[in-house]
């Protein structure tokens, strides 16, 4: 069995308490390069684990490990930075241990792009702003072949989380202002929830130079959106009047 887990963003206490027992329990360990901490593998591994970057490594050799590993009866995880689903190249892992008939599950991990709408103090859902979330990034050397996707996406003014793409931030500015307002807020968060992290705020009319400032040219989230803005409706969930199933408007109760 092999485990793909996400490792959280950085903050090595943000894995969830699954991930950290299949680490606990680890003979091997594959990890995803520069943006997983090594610390995480030293706070909750066994001395002995056997610890591979796969950073240095193609697909082919991944798997090889894997299949060798997986041989000797040895615990196997994969360990991915953030959420395994997002930019994680996992399907094509999983595509492979399906043909050599390898059992594997999926452990998830808290995403990058919320830990920093938690380092921003900020939510992406507000009532009379936006109700919808965009993830993308600017198409790139692995060739996912979306150019012209961020002017389109940008049309819907919706929030936005963009990785993998603050090297070119003055082209993401420029797609973006052809829908986004000029003041529209944007906030660049590098290494969110690392020792070093940095936050540099702004809108789309500054932040390019800001980002150029704080010399942050790669490991950041883009956000962008009017729910970083001041203005919004309070949620009906919470109103006063509003009775759901669980709340009758004017009483409530101490569950326990
Ligand atoms: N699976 C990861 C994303 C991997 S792609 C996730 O769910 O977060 C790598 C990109 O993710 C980086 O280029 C950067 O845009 C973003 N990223 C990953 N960790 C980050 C962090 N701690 N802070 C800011 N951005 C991060």
């Amino acid at each position: 069995m092999i485990l793909f887990v996400g490792a959280g963003p950085g903050d090595i206490e943000l894995i969830t308490v699954k991930g950290m027992k299949a680490l606990n329990e680890a003979d091997c360990v594959i990890y995803a390069g520069s943006l997983v901490n090594p610390r995480i593998i030293d706070a909750y591994c066994k001395k002995d684990v056997t610890v591979y970057n796969s950073a240095k490594m193609c697909l082919d050799e991944v798997i090889d490990v894997m299949i060798k590993m997986e041989a000797e009866g040895k615990k196997v995880v994969r360990l991915h930075t953030g959420d395994p689903s997002i930019y994680g190249a996992i399907r094509e892992q999983m595509d492979r241990l399906i043909e050599h008939k390898i059992e594997f599950d999926v452990i998830p991990g808290v995403s990058s792009f919320v830990a920093a709408a938690s380092r921003l103090k900020e939510e992406f859902t507000l009532p009379s702003v936006s109700q919808t979330i965009i993830i993308t990034r600017l198409p790139g050397r692995t060739g996912s072949g979306e150019g012209g996707k961020l002017e389109e996406l940008a049309k819907h003014k919706a929030s936005m989380a963009i990785f993998l793409s603050v090297q070119s931030i003055g082209n993401v500015i420029e797609k973006l202002k052809k829908s986004y307002s000029d003041n529209t807020p944007v906030a660049v968060v590098y290494k969110a929830t690392w020792e070093d992290e940095k936050i540099v705020r702004g809108t789309l009319i500054d932040i390019e130079e800001k980002v150029h400032k704080a010399s942050i040219s790669r490991f950041a989230q883009i956000l962008v959106g009017d729910f970083m803005a001041d203005k919004y409706s309070l949620s009906k969930l919470y109103d006063k009047g509003f009775s759901h199933m669980y709340r009758s408007p004017d009483a409530f109760e101490i569950v326990q």
